[in-house]
């Protein structure tokens, strides 16, 4: 046994608080920490209090004094409160990119709001019909307003519009042929890819056509005995241009038909509106495809819908039956809070009134330039302030993207708070992304991104509501 750790030995005293420093349960006692104890619990304050002792501990002896008592309280008190904060951060989002899907995507309207809080107070007849007091089905929750909605015979719900097309495949084309285009084996952001779901999902992929054109007697010729299903992909997040073709729903549909396959489209995006009404570029619509001839069509909740985390299928009864009756429907199930926040966010659409005021990706997809100039010219004093006086300020045009997928090829014109370096920057472009990095240490992140040498704050998706709070935090923080 090594004499250093025999009790009562002076030597361990100093091997073991090697500079003094104060015990654990003594930080505990202190009064600003016992009482930070009782709000966030002992355990967190005392790892905190730990954390704080080990890194003083690290600190090379002989330099530097060890930090005062009140210097470790003040330090395990921040610690602590750090600890303790959600790590999904509320961020302000200046990418000019709406639904943004590291992001969190869409942005509820207050019904959805609502629904979802009151849902989680209170029981709700999820699978239950109250008339009969018997089992009942949770699609029954939005079922009707979506068939309303597309003209579709049937729906259900799941997780997202990946689990959507999985469960589809699975239910629908297992163990089959499957084809799909060449032009359409989408890779979608996060490992989405469509060769892969059809092997997870146990089709036989069948490529059909050429990457630019695909020809209705590419499909025909590719059809088999084992064929199940043909899929179209909508390509969201790339486009194909120039020497170009694609087969339309009504030949799909109709190939299919007289071949006793099914037709499947996977919308992605999928807006429940034509978005033209208010001079937005149009989206494909679930109604489109089922009308021409689909039998089952997919999007996503959370794209430009505007609603929850959710993949909604849509189809002809049939269909839809077959995708219910297979087991990973019930692994793929959506909670009781999406249905809530779904079933909301679809009734605003039912009701057809006032939509860009009562859904906040409608309302930041329809912000004219000129709004969001206005707003520009509220923050562009603060932004530019805590930026510091290397940077040149200047209000700037833009092009906000809708994001997710949708539309990849437009830009909505938007406007922004530009901040360009005074001297020219060299090769790395290190200011641009720690002057960045500084926005994203505020205590409510800004994100914003970098274009041809300079900061972009594109402020379509400053909320009014939180502008107020925005410019307080830039004050605070200024240098
Ligand atoms: C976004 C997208 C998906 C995936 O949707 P999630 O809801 O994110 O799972 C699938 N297919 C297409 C065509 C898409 O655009």
């Amino acid at each position: 046994m090594s004499p250093s750790i025999l009790p009562g030995s002076g030597e361990s005293e100093v091997q073991k608080n090697p500079r003094h420093l104060p015990s654990v349960d003594r930080l505990l006692a202190t009064p600003a920490l016992s009482a930070l104890s009782e709000t966030l619990g002992r355990g967190l304050v005392k790892r905190a209090i730990q954390a704080e002792l080990a890194s003083a501990r690290a600190q090379p002896s002989g330099h530097t004094d060890p930090p005062s008592e009140a210097l470790i309280i003040d330090r395990a008190q921040a610690r602590a409160q750090k600890d303790a904060a959600s790590r999904l951060r509320g961020v302000i989002n200046l990418t000019g990119t709406v639904i943004h899907t590291n992001l969190g995507r869409a942005l509820l309207g207050e019904e959805a709001i609502d629904a979802v809080a009151a849902a989680m107070r209170g029981y709700r007849a999820l699978e239950f019909d109250i008339e009969s007091g018997e089992r009942g089905d949770r699609d029954n929750v939005i079922e009707e307003l979506l068939c309303r909605l597309t003209g579709a015979e049937a729906a259900t719900v799941v997780n997202n519009c990946a689990a959507a097309v999985l469960l589809a495949l699975v239910a629908l084309g297992a163990r089959k042929e499957v084809l799909i285009s060449r032009g359409e084996q989408i890779e979608i952001g996060g490992s989405f890819r469509m060769p892969d779901i059809m092997r997870a999902a146990n089709c036989k992929l069948i490529e059909v056509g050429t990457t630019n054109r695909t020809h209705l007697r590419d499909y025909r010729d590719a059809i088999t005995e084992k064929s199940s299903l043909i899929v179209k992909a909508h390509r969201s997040n790339y486009a194909v241009t120039g020497f170009t073709s694609e087969v339309g729903d009504a030949e799909l549909g109709a190939l299919a038909r007289e071949h006793g396959l099914l037709y499947m489209v996977d919308l992605g995006s999928g807006a429940l509106v034509d978005l033209s009404q208010w001079g937005l570029p149009r989206e494909p619509l679930p109604a489109d495809s089922l009308s021409k001839g689909a039998d089952v069509v997919m999007f996503s909740g959370d794209k430009l819908l505007g609603g929850p985390q959710a993949g909604i299928i849509v189809g002809s009864r049939l269909a839809i039956d077959r995708i219910k009756r297979h087991p990973l429907k019930r692994a793929l199930r959506v909670s009781k809070l999406v249905l809530a926040a779904l079933e909301a966010t679809l009734r605003v659409y039912d009701s057809g009134h006032r939509l860009p005021e009562r859904l906040p990706v409608l309302a930041m997809l329809t912000r004219s330039q000129a709004a969001i100039k206005e707003a520009c010219s509220r923050v562009a004093g603060p932004l530019a302030a805590f930026a510091g006086d290397s940077f040149e300020m200047q209000i700037v045009d833009c092009a906000s993207q809708i994001g997710s997928g949708a539309l990849p090829e437009e830009r909505l014109p938007s406007a922004a708070v530009m901040l360009r370096p005074k001297e020219r920057l060299g090769r790395s472009g290190g200011v641009l992304q720690e002057t960045l990095a500084k926005f994203r240490r505020l205590p409510t992140p800004v994100i914003g991104r970098i274009r041809d040498g300079a900061i972009i704050f594109d402020c379509r998706c400053l909320l009014p509501a939180e502008e107020a709070l925005f410019i307080e935090q830039l004050r605070l923080g200024e240098t």
